[in-house]
């Protein structure tokens, strides 16, 4: 029965085959369902007509309707510059409505003497009113539009769809497939467990999200959709959970072996935090259980985790198995690799890496070497999750910066064995534990809260354009004490032309101010072929370039300790969480080191808190939670979104945290009774379980 929301959405009035495969392509809108889960993301009231006197500058208003009679047009400037003035009135004053394109198709629509409605965003020129290219129609068109309500919801698009659909395109599709569906919806929570928890119908909360009635109306359709949303993904990982705890084939880590044992006692360069100690303890524990690990560790940048890493991998190759860590960038990898190989100097462990830009013949030696076995450490990108990447025996599997990882990505890993291997994902992005079980599904969490000892606290500044002779002279002075410094460019994709350009005008500026044979700049980006980003990383790590000018690639994990400069260029393009990262490439040694924002000269209110809060603070828990708070409900875009395993469409797991202990504590309740959700009267709770299924892959619990 709840059927008529897996329709093919090319059904419904004003789709069809075409429309269709666009909602798919753009927006993996398929069905019905899909359709009407598509929510708006704001509201306009269309209920409220103004009078256009009381349109005001001073009234504040951001979007107006009123209507009005047209006094006359007017016709200025030549092709590019064209633009086209319709005069309006109504009893109690004027404006002017403007047009700079799609004049052809207007003045059609315009006719002299004519009441329109008119609905825009109003500007003001000395007090009086205009509306550029505002929405307008003839009364008659108004009064026989099908509005469900005042309150028009806009929807999130893309721009083919939007010129496809039009402005109001969205709105009229899903008017139309509400009509199609509206009585024959069924509801997933059986009846007396949805008045216990004081949740509005299925049915009435559709509509009320998409056609809001009122504001209450649509807070409590708000409030059943993320309930819903949030369910469904408890009832998915409490299941599981139960599931992988019945198991009993986790690899068994018993022996504390020659190789951990050599490694702590000839290899270790400084002691371990107490933290360090306190989180391997707690991986060696969980690895003799009988039951797999799954477990997430979250750690500031720079508390040491990949020693963590790096040691629990030992355990893994003692007791007989493989182990691989997997990185998200080529650099990164690289980065590993190389550290590891140093820290196992002498140690009878063969190590090997596996990148995108591996050639032949380390790909080769890497390939062959872990289908036989004789690999027992692999470090590598998501090369490591292809196909034909076989591994012998592989019990350990190290994730590094997760949240960098898409979920398909990290998915995969699993599939690399018969036998489900342990998993440790790292991440320098902390978030509370079940805002970490709904991000990322059902695993324990660790914490170093600890620094390693002797660390300074890195000095933050901001600057702009006018102190960047004072900046030189300060990268001078501290590549006179032998520090090295990091320049790093934002490069966001729309503009990347752009963003190069800056990166390469940037470059060249310092190599004039900073001449060879004093200094040596080293440059990568993106762009570059991986062999020519390697040297520059060479060059820099090494010491001998005192300079890394940088695309955000050198983000997450670039260890350098020697450096301890970070000149951010144009810091308020960068979120919060990114700038903390880059922050955390220095201050990795003994020394002060200082992070260097630079800036324009007018900032959003937006970006000048983050900028203040990185000024103020070097505490990574502290600004992730100032970031959630910043981009708001409704919004965990950027970092965090990219990382996430369940789609949430409308719940904020920070922000509707009493709702998330509500469908927590409901799937508790609700699985203890009923396990399988097996009981006919669950079938539709039995459907929200397993809508997050299809994510279910990036649980690394779930081996069949
Ligand atoms: P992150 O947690 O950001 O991945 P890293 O693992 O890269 O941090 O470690 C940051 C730096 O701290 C590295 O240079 C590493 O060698 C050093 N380090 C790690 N553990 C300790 C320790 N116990 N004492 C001193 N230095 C440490
Ligand atoms: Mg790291």
């Amino acid at each position: 029965m709840e059927r008529v929301l897996d329709n093919d959405v090319k059904f419904v009035a004003g789709v069809g085959e075409a429309r269709a495969r666009l909602l798919d392509r753009e927006l993996g809108i398929r069905t019905v369902g899909d359709l009407l889960g598509h929510y708006p993301y704001r509201y306009i009231d269309r209920t409220k007509v103004y009078r256009i006197a009381d349109i005001t500058e001073a009234a504040g208003l951001s979007l107006v309707q009123f209507r009005a009679r047209v006094t006359g047009v007017a016709y200025a400037g030549e092709g590019r510059r064209r633009r086209f003035t319709v005069f309006v009135s109504d009893a109690s004053g004027s404006a002017e409505l403007v047009w700079f394109h799609g004049i052809a198709w207007i003045e059609k629509r315009i006719e002299q003497g004519r009441e329109y409605l008119v609905f825009g965003r109003p500007s003001f020129y000395r007090g009086s009113l205009s509306v550029v290219h505002p929405d307008i129609e003839t009364m008659e068109q108004a009064l026989t539009r099908h509005a469900e309500s005042g309150m028009q919801g806009i929807y999130p698009s893309t721009e083919k769809l939007s010129s496809v659909l039009g402005a109001k395109g969205f709105h009229r599709i899903v008017t139309s497939a509400w009509e199609l569906v509206r009585n024959r919806i069924d509801d997933p929570l059986p009846e007396a467990l949805r008045r216990r928890l004081e949740l509005v119908p299925l049915s009435e909360a559709l509509h009320g999200i998409h056609f809001p009635q009122s504001a209450e109306g649509l807070e409590q359709a708000r409030r059943r959709l993320k309930f819903d949303e949030l369910l469904g993904i408890q009832l998915n990982i409490q299941a599981r959970r139960t599931d992988r705890l019945a198991r009993r084939d986790g690899f068994l880590f018993p022996r504390v072996g020659p190789l951990f044992r050599a490694f702590y006692e000839t290899q270790l360069p400084f002691p371990l935090t107490g933290a360090q100690k306190r989180v391997i303890r707690e991986i060696r524990e969980d690895t003799v259980t009988g039951h797999q690990m799954n477990r997430l560790l979250q750690g500031d940048v720079g508390s040491g985790k990949t020693l963590v890493a790096l040691m629990s991998m030992l355990l893994a190759v003692d007791n007989g198995y493989q182990a691989c860590l997997m990185a998200p960038t080529e650099i990164l990898a690289r980065q590993h690799f190389a550290t590891f190989r140093r820290m196992l100097e002498g140690l009878p462990v063969r190590t090997a890496i596996l990148t995108g830009a591996s050639n032949a013949r380390e790909r080769r030696e890497a390939l062959e070497g872990i289908a036989d076995g004789s690999v027992q450490l692999l470090v590598g990108t998501h090369a490591l999750i292809e196909e034909r990447v076989r591994f012998a025996d592989l019990g350990f599997v190290v994730i590094d910066e997760q949240h960098r990882f898409g979920v398909e990505q990290r998915a995969r890993m699993w599939t690399k064995n018969a036998r489900p291997p342990h998993i440790l994902v790292m991440t320098a992005t902390p978030i509370p534990r079940t805002l970490a079980m709904t991000l990322y599904g059902d695993l324990d969490v660790s914490v170093i809260d600890e620094l390693p000892p002797g660390r300074r606290p890195v000095r933050t500044v901001r600057y702009t354009d006018a102190a960047r002779l004072r900046l030189f002279g300060f990268m001078k002075r501290e590549i006179a004490r032998g520090r090295q410094v990091y320049v790093v460019y934002p490069l966001i994709k729309e503009s990347e032309a752009a963003d190069y350009k800056d990166l390469t005008d940037g470059y060249e500026a310092i190599s004039r101010d900073f001449p060879l044979p004093h200094y040596v700049t080293a440059v990568c980006h993106g762009r570059m072929k991986p062999a020519d980003k390697e040297e520059s990383m060479r060059q820099f790590k090494s010491g001998e370039a005192q300079i890394l000018v940088a695309t955000s690639v050198i983000e997450v994990g670039v260890d350098v300790p020697n450096a301890t400069v970070m000149v951010i260029e144009s810091a308020e393009r960068f979120g919060l969480s990114q700038l903390h990262q880059l922050r955390g490439r220095v201050g990795r040694g003994g020394e002060q080191s200082y992070c260097i924002l630079m800036t324009g000269e007018k900032l959003s209110k937006e970006a000048r808190a983050r900028l203040d809060a990185m000024c103020e603070t070097n505490d990574g828990f502290r600004l992730a939670e100032l970031d959630l708070r910043l981009r708001g409900a409704g919004d965990l875009g950027g970092t965090l979104q990219s990382g996430e395993p369940f789609d949430l469409k409308i719940a904020n797991p920070t922000l509707d945290a009493r709702l998330l202990a509500l469908a927590r504590d409901t799937a508790a309740e609700l699985l203890a009774a009923d396990p399988a959700l097996a009981d006919p009267a669950h079938r539709g709770l039995a459907g929200l379980r397993d809508r997050h299924a299809g994510r279910d892959r990036t649980d690394f619990s779930m081996i069949s």
